[in-house]
């Protein structure tokens, strides 16, 4: 499979999710000589395009060449995934925050049904797994001894689901049928492999051979795997399709009906045998290409066949050609391609860009001809890393799309060797402005496995499919792995490589090699210990990062370089010698720890760096490189960079773009933002955005430092940061400015699994106000005012719990703060239900704080407020007010929902002991318009409404949830209408609304900008 855009997926939180699916690793490894099943398939199956439905007669004859005697075998009912929201699909789906499948209509899901398994003709018993109804356990009438073999038939009818789950499916008469039929388990050398199927994370399957009839109404073009047997007059009918389609010059891509079906059916017959899997495809739309390509060791000649609609045909029409240099390249670099077809259909699938299926492949939307030729080779790649190396792609993803994935950028570097990160882009405008042009386009791998290893959040490449996370599951099993085995390319040399990946083939194909097996064969066949490769690259996190630390020239002309290993492996490293911007000397070392003393032989040397030729993954580029004269050798130029770029080792980066704000005082503030962070993330970042205030004719902005370590064990992240801002909260008598300085250390706790939901964070901060205040002799008229600065000083610790859930999120955290008057704790809980609709649902806040220091409980400023903080009243300056002192007009109906966070404002319900609020909002069922209804029930312990419960109600209009949003009272509380009464307030005045403007931070909108 491809993903449909490597790394370029949203970072995700993942729900934890245990899977009991103990059976899908290996158990203890059961040190078995080798061994392989032998399944042999004959299936006869009749296609309703009316009701989307087929049924199926299948004989399979089991042939037990394990030395255990077999008392039951596990079959997989893989079409029953897609049944209800119990599977583990659909689990799973949920748990990544993909909620199509589970809200999906019944008619779109599917299922398999009617089994009836018999075994040398007896009826026999059989059960689905309790929990996981798309295995079941077939019991054998009789105990099949090592060497025996037995036949199982069944009848089975499957409903095909909608094409937009996930592989298999029908978009409307357009046919994808996989993972189709009743299946044996693969019972190898560590038992039982039983797996449920999922979106994310693949199969296991026992080879042999196939034997399939289709009956499908007769103007269907069908591609399946295995060569057509007694099938001239379709091959003649296709072959004029061939004629047909290559007569059109111009494909209506606006055109994608279907025909009505002949009434009339035909029966194709396909054969295949070395084989584990079989699939097949058909559209009554399909136009077809024809071609032919020989293999370069063997000369076997394979026709190669596209089928595909109108909707990219324009990009088709060229693309027998990517499969014949798809089967050509890998045929040359791995082993020949044995088979006889090599078919790619085109096919709306929701698995990702592309799937693979032995001898046939179904490719997704891809939008250019680099796009589509790159799908396609990745999954006709398939056939080497699945289909002949049959290795277990739940339990070692890397085996097959990692080592997929290497031979894809290899294809790419060979075929497009000019190929750069953004492609035309690169060399253009946008290349140049972005400085963007030097990236190659390995970078996509590279940087989709660094955003996650700058971090530490990378997931070792040797894990089962489903405990990664989503970005992981691209970046460190796709990208990674294709990256580390072109680092063990460039190490080893292509000759040597590819001499290694054919002994590895010749070995294992039509056979499941393990990880072991893989290496054993490459070390035999390279002569090297590869501990550095399997235990460093594959197996760990650990991280590359070398280091020059001098460059020492010798009257004999050879230089000595010091080299520091700051990273955890010792692989070999590449050192070059550049003059006048050649490369005049390389030397391959190989690795070490801690520190050496290099011999580089080469005399004439502007700079040295280690991986000129970047080929190895070091995780830090920027301490590669040395220059042989000037006093700073190490420091790169100075680089200003409008908005942003990716990282560039040779540049010292600094980031810009133009800002302004707004606020009742300040005015028109017009400034700079300069920054260093993008991606991927540094250890040390800033952030700074002085601006000029037209309003004050002063300086104002905002800045934040922060340094990041993320260890190994025991934390996430640790950041060590400080934060500055500086604004005016008043004109009057003049203006009047605030600062803040605030120190902050923020943890985030280790996660038991990377894709826990759970995430806790402790945030500890000293806050220092340091505002302009007045004092004024009254006894002059007009009063004269004496500016005098007010310091105050706060502590404030939150301790945070949040559980990611597509449907249920929700989040506990508890907040101790204190300053010079008081001490107090507050906890403040989330929980919120997504209905189907976007942003539609029902949240509920709790909210309960008590003073702890009760001596001097008279807090005044920092009392506890049922109806939120006002921006006067928001003593810490924690947000953006456009009228912080405002106490009228419409300015100062802005609040936060801090607190009782009571939409309804009124100066009862403050308090100087303890608070407690409960808030709900609920959206309007189907209603298109962002109506909610919220209600808000509280009491304090003092104010003036000591112990009675409030209350309010109404409508709040959600412009943009949890940004912008206004709530208009409806129903209030006696005491309110008494309040309001009482101060003759119109209803316009009671209108509150909430502006986050700490949203539009643009450090943070360049941030969520850039994935
Ligand atoms: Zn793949």
């Amino acid at each position: 499979m491809r993903p449909s855009k490597i790394g370029h997926k949203k970072t995700m939180k993942k729900l934890f999710y245990t899977l009991f699916l103990s059976a899908c690793l290996p158990n203890a490894l059961l040190a078995q000589a080798y061994f392989q099943q032998e399944v042999n398939y004959t299936i006869q199956v009749k296609l309703d395009d009316v009701k989307s439905e087929f049924t199926a007669e299948e004989k399979i004859e089991y042939i037990n060449n394990s030395p255990t005697t077999l008392t039951f075998i596990y079959m997989h009912l893989w079409p029953n995934a897609y049944k209800d929201n119990s599977t583990p699909m659909a689990q799973l789906m949920l748990a990544s925050g993909n909620t199509s499948f589970y809200y999906s209509k019944e008619n779109d899901r599917g299922f398999m049904d009617q089994i009836d398994f018999k075994i040398n003709d007896q009826t026999a018993k059989w059960e689905l797994l309790k929990d996981t109804i798309d295995i079941c356990k077939l019991y054998l009438n009789e105990p099949l001894k090592s060497g025996d073999k037995i036949i199982i038939t069944t009848p089975f009818h499957v409903k095909i689901p909608s094409g937009k789950i996930s592989r298999m499916g029908h978009i409307g008469q357009s046919y994808q049928i996989t993972q189709w039929y009743p299946k044996p388990a693969v019972y190898d050398r560590n038992g039982w492999n039983y797996i449920p199927y999922l979106n994310q994370g693949e199969f296991y399957s026992e080879f042999g051979s196939f034997d399939v009839s289709i009956t499908v109404p007769k103007n269907y073009v069908l591609g399946a795997t295995g060569d057509m047997v007694d099938g001239e007059k379709e091959l003649e009918w296709l072959d004029q399709k061939v004629k047909e389609t290559e007569a059109i010059t111009t494909f209506d891509s606006k055109d994608l009906s279907f025909p009505s079906s002949s009434p009339e059916t035909k029966t194709l017959r396909f054969k295949q045998s070395n084989v584990h899997d079989f699939a097949w495809f058909c559209d009554k739309r399909y136009h077809v290409l024809k071609g032919e390509i020989e293999t370069p060791h063997t000369k076997h000649k394979v026709t190669t066949w596209v089928m595909f609609t109108n909707a990219e045909g324009y990009l088709w029409k060229n693309s027998i050609q990517y499969m014949n240099d798809a089967v050509y390249y890998y045929s040359q670099w791995n082993g020949d391609y044995p088979y006889n077809n090599c078919t790619a259909v085109d096919g709306t699938i929701s698995a990702g860009g592309g799937m693979e299926y032995p001898n046939i492949t179904v490719i997704g939307t891809s939008g250019n001809a680099f796009q589509l030729d790159v799908v396609i080779t990745h999954e006709v790649g398939h056939n080497w890393f699945y289909g002949m190396l049959g290795s277990n792609e739940r339990s070692h993803a890397w085996m097959d799309e990692g080592m997929n994935s290497f031979n894809e950028n290899r294809y790419i570097e060979t075929k497009y060797p000019e190929k750069k990160l953004i492609g035309r882009f690169a060399d253009g405008k946008i290349g140049k402005w972005f400085d963007l042009s030097q990236y190659k386009h390995k970078s996509e791998y590279e940087l989709a496995y660094l955003i996650s290893a700058a971090k530490n959040e990378d997931q070792p490449i040797e894990l089962p499919a489903y405990k990664y996370t989503e970005l992981n599951y691209g970046g460190d099993v796709y990208s990674k792995t294709a990256v580390v085995f072109d680092y063990l390319m460039a190490y080893l040399g292509e000759e040597k490589m590819d001499k290694a990946m054919q002994a590895y083939f010749n070995e294992w194909h039509f056979k499941h090699p393990l990880p072991e097996d893989f290496r054993k064969s490459m070390e035999k066949s390279t002569g090297k210990d590869l501990s550095w490769f399997f235990d460093g690259m594959i197996k760990s996190t650990k991280k590359l990062d070398y280091k020059i630390t001098f460059a020492h020239h010798h009257p004999d002309g050879t230089w000595d370089l010091g080299i520091k290993n700051k990273g955890q492996i010792n692989g070999p490293l590449f050192i070059q010698g550049i003059k006048n911007k050649q490369v005049v000397g390389e030397v391959v070392y190989d690795g070490f720890n801690n520190k050496k003393t290099l011999t580089f032989p080469v005399s004439e040397i502007d700079f040295f760096k280690i991986d000129f030729g970047e080929e190895m993954p070091e995780i830090n580029r920027n301490n590669n490189k040395i220059k042989t004269k000037g006093i700073f050798k190490k420091v790169e130029p100075i680089k200003f960079q409008f908005l942003g770029s990716l990282d560039n080792p040779n540049k010292t980066q600094l980031f810009w773009m133009p800002v302004a704000g707004w606020n009742n005082y300040n005015k028109w503030m017009f400034g700079l933002a300069l920054y260093n962070n993008l991606i991927p993330q540094k250890k040390f970042e800033f952030e700074l955005m002085p601006m000029y205030s037209c309003g004050t004719n002063d300086l104002s902005g905002y800045g934040r430092i922060t340094y990041t370590i993320s260890p190994e064990q025991g934390l996430q992240h640790l950041t060590f940061g400080i934060t500055g801002s500086r604004f005016a909260y008043s004109n009057a008598p003049f203006n009047m400015n605030f600062n803040k300085i605030a120190p902050e250390l923020n943890i985030e706790f280790k996660k038991s699994e990377l894709n826990s939901p759970y995430r806790l964070r402790l945030k500890v901060r000293n806050i220092m106000i340091i505002k302009d205040s007045y004092k004024g002799n009254y006894e002059f008229t007009p009063p004269i005012y004496v500016k005098e600065p007010l310091t105050n000083n706060f502590s404030d610790l939150t301790f945070s719990l949040s559980k990611y859930h597509a449907i249920q999120p929700a989040d506990i955290s508890l907040n101790f703060q204190g300053g010079q008057k008081m001490i107090k704790a507050s906890i403040t809980a989330h929980y919120s239900y997504k209905y189907k609709e976007k942003n539609k649902g029902f949240e509920a806040r709790f909210f309960a704080g008590s003073f702890i220091n009760t001596t001097t409980a008279d807090a005044g400023a920092y009392r506890f407020r049922l109806s939120g903080q006002t921006g006067s009243q928001d003593y810490l300056y924690d947000n953006i007010y456009l009228g912080r002192s405002e106490s009228e007009g419409v300015l100062s109906n802005q609040f936060t929902d801090t607190d009782g966070a009571f939409k309804y404002y009124s100066p009862l319900g403050q308090s100087s002991t303890w608070i407690t609020a409960l808030n709900l909002k609920s959206s309007l069922g189907n209603m298109k318009l962002p109506i909610n209804l919220f209600a808000d029930l509280g009491t304090t312990g003092t104010g003036l409404t000591n112990d009675k419960f409030l209350y309010d109600a109404g409508i709040c209009i959600s412009l943009k949830k949890n940004f912008f949003e206004i709530y208009f009272p409806i129903l209030l509380s006696q005491d309110f209408i008494d309040y309001k009464k009482a101060n003759d307030l119109k209803y316009a005045e009671t209108i509150r609304f909430t502006l986050n403007l700490n949203l539009m931070n643009p450090f943070d909108l360049i941030r969520n900008f850039k994935l």
